[in-house]
């Protein structure tokens, strides 16, 4: 499908700028301020790390998005996206046809937050 359509499908908005490519301490602390230098715990390994995007749905829930390709061995993305979902209590989607980024070509690989946070109010922060 076109990313259009991948959008109207799942009600998303994609991330721009400088939030664009959320990672696992976007999905389970609001921010990557916890993230050390370029993500390297925070992002997949490959395979599944490659053409990386992100979404909030309709509810303001992050979700991060990856789409290798299917020739990179779908078995072995799909073994690592899930354990790497698991040691960060993430879950995670898997989807050959919701793929947008030259499609039949790659797979589409969604991980979110289970129970997504709430936008932080400004005092909340402070306990
Ligand atoms: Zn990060």
């Amino acid at each position: 499908m076109t990313l259009d359509e991948y959008k109207a499908k799942y009600k998303l908005r994609q991330m721009g700028g400088f939030g664009g490519y959320p990672c696992a301490n976007t999905l389970l602390c609001g921010n990557s301020r916890r993230c050390k230098a370029m993500h390297d715990e925070c992002l997949p390994p490959k395979p599944v790390r490659d053409h990386h995007s992100g979404f909030r749905d309709k509810n303001g829930a992050i979700l991060v998005v990856f789409q290798p390709y299917i020739s990179n061995n779908l078995e072995e993305i799909s073994a690592v996206a899930q354990a790497w979902a698991a040691s960060k209590n993430l879950q995670c989607r898997i989807s050959v046809e919701d793929s947008w980024h030259l499609p039949g070509e790659t797979v589409l690989v969604e991980f979110r937050n289970p129970s997504p946070l709430r936008k932080p109010k400004k005092e909340s922060a402070k306990k």
